[in-house]
């Protein structure tokens, strides 16, 4: 089908459980079309950790995508323990792939309760901020803490794309769901930026909605999204819902995309009580092999495929996870019936005409955001001590007599509980004691952090501070419940 000569090199991961199985559905599928792929197998995940590597990634494999810039790949397991970290986040990370675009429509024959409302929709997810990032602390032995970073230039990246993902499909909305409204700075800034960015894409209409009634509205009336852009963990748990609305994780495929290199992925991972079964549903990955097809511009093989899938499904040859694991098509019949049915298309169901995805261009600089002013107007320190709020709080006020900074508030699991206020909370050996420059505010020089934290530190033991700041006259911190 295709013009070009030249083959396309592509990155292939069979991956774990199920992994081997779906990969080789997709590949056939692929061949079948002619299309022009020359794959180059490579290894990740359980094996890679079997042999002691604790990335699952060798270098092996990181060359090769490197060089070749995309990657058609099977789930690859995570380990649970410790010390190893996720090998799909490793390759997410390691190539920057930002965007995880999770699309989901209604497909013939599969029958759930929202057959015939036409859902289709796509999730389009940050993919490598967030509380993703793994940076982790035990602040106390019983206190644990997840940093969750957002950046500016993250969210410019993702609000973009999500708005040029859905020109390419000629859609015509994008929703943004954060919890701006509990989370102001962190998902507060996707929100910002979105809002910012919006009127540059008139063509699309835009929208606010706060995550936990977008997951009522997906549940409820899923089909008046279009597209939705969100943080990472609102997107990880929002996409497994909407892959449920159309048949489930079997139907839900993905890319990862990054300004150099695509990872193309089912959604799913690699249910392991099926692996070397022939029961799985392989159209996830065909599905994602299909956004990969579209993604190096081959977009006759991705449509033929798109209509073989639909055709395979309205004859009625559906896997187990549809009908059954006693009367489901095998993962090889299945195959070869989708194969059988390239070149033959769906006239009752729509396949989308795709353009080129424009990928959004912003500005390299570490430094992307530059305030005019900026200034430290105070400092919070985080103490592991058995005292009560009013003892610690007493202790403190009397270290602190003739600081430059004095004791503002004192606050535990990020309520105020000194001062008193007659909140009760549960109190934890893990205090947040917040210091505000006395008098003549300004920018609080170095010396005074580290003279407090020496008068602290002869009768408490501290664990971590952060400096109190405004950028441009804005506060760059928020306050504790109860604190004024
Ligand atoms: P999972 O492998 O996605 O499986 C969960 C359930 O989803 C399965 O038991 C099965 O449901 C259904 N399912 C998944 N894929 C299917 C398919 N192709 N056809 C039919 N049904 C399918 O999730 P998990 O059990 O939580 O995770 C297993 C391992 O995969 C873990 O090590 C996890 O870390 C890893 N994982 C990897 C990726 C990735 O590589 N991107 C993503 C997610 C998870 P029923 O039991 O109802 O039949």
């Amino acid at each position: 089908m295709s013009t070009r000569l030249a083959p396309i090199p592509v990155t292939l991961i069979p991956g774990d459980g199920i992994g081997p199985e779906v990969v080789s559905a997709a590949r056939r599928v692929v061949e079948a079309t002619g299309a022009p792929i020359e794959w180059e197998e490579c290894e990740a995940g359980a094996a890679v950790f079997r042999k002691g590597l604790p990335s699952g990634v060798p270098d092996e494999t990181i060359e090769s995508i490197s060089r070749t810039r995309v990657v058609l790949k099977g789930p690859l397991e995570t380990p649970v323990g410790f010390g190893e970290k996720s090998a799909n986040v490793t390759l997410r990370k390691l190539f920057e792939t930002y965007a995880n675009v999770r699309p989901v429509r209604e497909l013939p024959g599969v029958r759930t309760p929202y057959s015939g409302r036409g859902i289709d929709l796509v999730v389009v997810r940050e993919n490598v901020e967030d509380l993703y990032a793994g940076i982790e602390y035990m602040q106390t032995p019983g206190v644990a803490q997840t940093l969750k970073l957002i950046t500016v230039k993250g969210c410019e990246k993702i609000a973009r794309f999500a708005f040029e993902y859905a020109r390419s499909e000629g859609r015509r909305s994008v929703a943004c769901a954060t919890k701006a409204n509990i989370m102001k700075l962190s998902e507060g800034t996707l929100k910002r930026v979105f809002e910012r960015v919006a009127p540059e894409y008139p063509d699309i209409e835009s929208w606010h909605v706060i995550v936990d009634n977008c997951a009522h509205q997906l549940v409820k009336r899923p089909e008046q999204f279009d597209v939705i852009v969100t943080t990472n963990m609102n997107g990880d748990i929002l996409s497994d819902l909407t892959s449920a609305l159309v048949g489930g994780l079997g139907f839900a495929p993905s890319a990862n995309i990054g300004n150099d290199v695509a990872i193309f992925e089912a959604v799913h991972g690699s249910a392991p009580k099926y692996a070397g079964k022939d029961v799985i549903n392989p159209t996830a990955l065909i599905l994602s092999a299909v956004l990969m097809l579209r993604y190096l511009g081959l977009f006759e093989e991705a449509a033929a495929i798109e209509h073989a899938v639909f055709v395979t499904l309205e004859s009625g040859v559906l896997t187990g996870d549809v009908v059954g694991y006693d009367r489901g098509a095998r993962t090889s019949a299945y195959t070869d019936a989708i194969v059988g049915n390239l070149g033959r298309r769906t006239d009752r169901w729509t396949i989308r005409e795709v353009k080129p995805l424009q990928l959004p261009t912003v500005a390299p600089d570490p430094d992307f955001v530059r305030p005019a002013s900026r200034a430290v107007v105070g400092l919070d320190v985080f103490v592991e001590s058995p005292l009560t709020a009013t003892e610690l709080g007493a202790s403190l006020l009397e270290l602190t007599r003739d600081t430059r900074l004095s004791l503002k508030m004192i606050s535990c699991r990020g309520t105020k509980v000194f001062p008193p206020t007659g909140a009760m909370p549960e109190l934890v050996d893990h205090y947040r004691c917040r210091f505000v420059i006395r008098e003549n505010p300004g920018d609080l020089p170095d010396e005074d952090v580290h003279e407090l934290l020496t008068r602290i530190s002869r009768h408490h033991r501290w664990m971590h501070i952060e400096k109190l700041q405004e950028f441009d006259g804005e506060l760059g911190f928020t306050r504790a419940q109860g604190e004024n």
